[in-house]
């Protein structure tokens, strides 16, 4: 049987690069000349730039009108998929919806011209927000004291290492304590973390049951070890149970527990990691409190710690005397500066609105729907032909799964990768594939809560739907996407150093290259 076409088209807009666009001399917007009286008052404003800052010749910028620009970006806005638009199941990255209120409260003047050397006495308000956010992500973490500086989850990790670092420098044991272990499950950014932060690092096996096996984690552990980095729920998205035992085997051996929590929608306001046992925890603003984290957009990944590590914090914190707020720059054990100025305030500012939008009970709510949402998708996907679930299919999951398309390559050729492309058709965003390492032909799944029962009967029917063409028409699928602003890419070359392009300038530079 063919099975019929899905409807959705993507906008193809045969859209030049900006600098291909506008013509000389065309204008957007002209910028007000100052008043006379300032131009008298101060002299003219060139002046007022050091010499070596002003330039010679005026940048070479795209000369455009307002409608033309307008029209540039909506045009790739139309080519691009976003949350706003359908399902983005991309496990382990969490795309869920972000409430347009938070972009409304880091709009406000307040937010939008403050300038990172204006005197605190004029952004009390801010350093108001950012302080009860703090208070806050400690509270929701179970930790004592959070750092809003990071500006992603690997930051925060590196920032967590170094820490550890600093940690085992003043008790005087750094020599030996050099191995960070890390599971094989754990997110890229782990082990690299570990690494950059001067660690060796040791992998340890999953058992079957997909959580850490203890046994392999005892034989691991040493006097060397300076800590353990742990998903919790896993990379699988299943809840290590055994992790108070976990915890008591790395702190006998004298070694931290450090917590990736980029995937917190799970656990809030449900469980806390400070509770489980982590000494350090990062959270990722961008993927849990409601930040637009496609395309690359800006990060926060704030870190919180447990009261003995307080002191090796990163500075400035921001203080509280019961009527200012103010910057503590004087924390003589304070780890390096990690971060310019206070972190990504705007992106922080939208967490502090989404959390004051749902409240407790709301945070609790989405953590409940989202695992709800991922267990009801799981038991769709599982019960069609070509999938398989690995690591106990009948054990709950959390908020994200992962199951193999093993069976569906070894009846048809048809992989992963194929089956995300053509999802695409159907007008959804491809889960994350080939992640966690441990699952062949792995295919992760991440509803996330702001979506509803609609939605993942219609990505499960396109799933059902692919599949049987896939044993019908294999060939269709393998070539796949059809129906999308840009159609196949080489996987190869659009990810190979020598063969990517990423700005204008690279572009000029690669021409130039072959045309010599
Ligand atoms: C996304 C993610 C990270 C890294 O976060 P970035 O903000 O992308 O640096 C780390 N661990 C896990 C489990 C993640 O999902």
């Amino acid at each position: 049987m063919v099975v019929s076409q899905p409807s959705f088209r993507q906008a193809r807009w045969d859209e030049p690069i900006i600098f291909e666009l506008g013509a000389p001399g065309r204008r957007g917007h002209i910028p007000p000349r100052p008043e006379p009286e300032v131009v008298e008052a101060v002299g003219p404003i060139e002046d007022l730039l050091p010499e070596e800052l002003v330039r010679k010749e005026p940048p070479r910028l795209p000369e455009m009108s307002e409608p033309e620009v307008v029209r540039h970006f909506v045009r790739l806005s139309q080519m691009n998929y976003c949350p706003d638009v359908g399902l983005y199941p991309l496990g382990s990255c969490t795309m869920k919806y972000n409430p347009k209120i938070c972009d409304l409260v880091a709009s406000t003047d307040q937010v939008r011209w403050a300038h990172p050397y204006q005197d605190e006495r004029t952004v009390q308000g801010l350093l108001a927000i950012l302080y009860e956010l703090k208070k806050w992500l400690a509270e929701i973490t179970g930790t004592h004291e959070v750092s809003l500086l990071p500006a992603a989850g690997a930051h925060g990790e590196f920032l967590g290492c170094l820490i550890i670092r600093a940690y085992h420098k003043r008790k005087g044991q750094l020599v030996e304590r050099r191995e960070m272990i890390v599971p094989d499950s754990a997110h890229g950014t782990n082990p690299a973390s570990a690494a950059m932060a001067g660690f060796k690092v040791i992998t340890i096996p999953s058992g079957p049951d997909g959580c850490v096996d203890v046994e392999a984690l005892k034989a691991a552990v040493s006097k060397r070890t300076a800590g353990l980095m742990l998903t919790n729920p896993n990379t699988l998205g299943i809840f290590e149970s055994k992790i108070k035992e976990i915890a008591e085997i790395i702190h006998d051996a004298g070694g931290l527990l450090y917590y990736d929590g980029a995937n917190l929608n799970a656990i809030l306001g449900k469980s806390r990691p400070g509770d489980m046992g982590f000494d350090i925890v990062h959270i990722n603003i961008h993927k849990t409190f409601g930040t637009p984290h496609g395309g690359g957009g800006p990060g926060s990944g704030p870190i919180g710690v447990v009261e003995e590590l307080e002191p090796f914090l990163p500075v400035p914190r921001i203080e509280y005397d019961g009527e200012r707020y103010c910057l503590n720059w004087d924390k003589p054990l304070a780890v390096a500066k990690i971060r310019a100025f206070l972190g990504n305030v705007a992106v922080l500012v939208r967490a502090y609105a989404y959390i004051l939008a749902l409240g407790p009970e709301g945070l609790k709510e989405a953590a409940e729907v989202s695992v709800l949402n991922s267990n009801y998708l799981l038991k769709k996907l599982a019960s069609l032909e070509g999938i398989e679930v690995p690591y106990g299919p009948d054990r709950p999951r959390k908020h994200e799964f992962v199951v193999s398309l093993k069976p569906l390559e070894r009846s048809t050729g048809v992989r992963a990768l194929n089956v995300a492309k053509r999802l695409l058709d159907h007008g959804y965003h491809a889960p994350t594939i080939y992640f966690p390492p441990i699952v062949d032909e792995a295919f992760m799944v991440e509803p996330t809560e702001s979506f509803g029962v609609e939605d993942l009967d219609g990505f499960a029917e396109a799933m059902r739907a692919i599949l049987e063409e896939a044993r019908a028409e294999p060939e269709k699928v393998l070539k796949a996407p059809y129906n999308t602003a840009v159609g196949r890419v080489d996987e190869v070359r659009a990810s190979h150093p020598k063969t990517m392009v990423l700005s204008w300038r690279m572009l000029k530079e690669r021409e130039g290259l072959s045309r010599a």
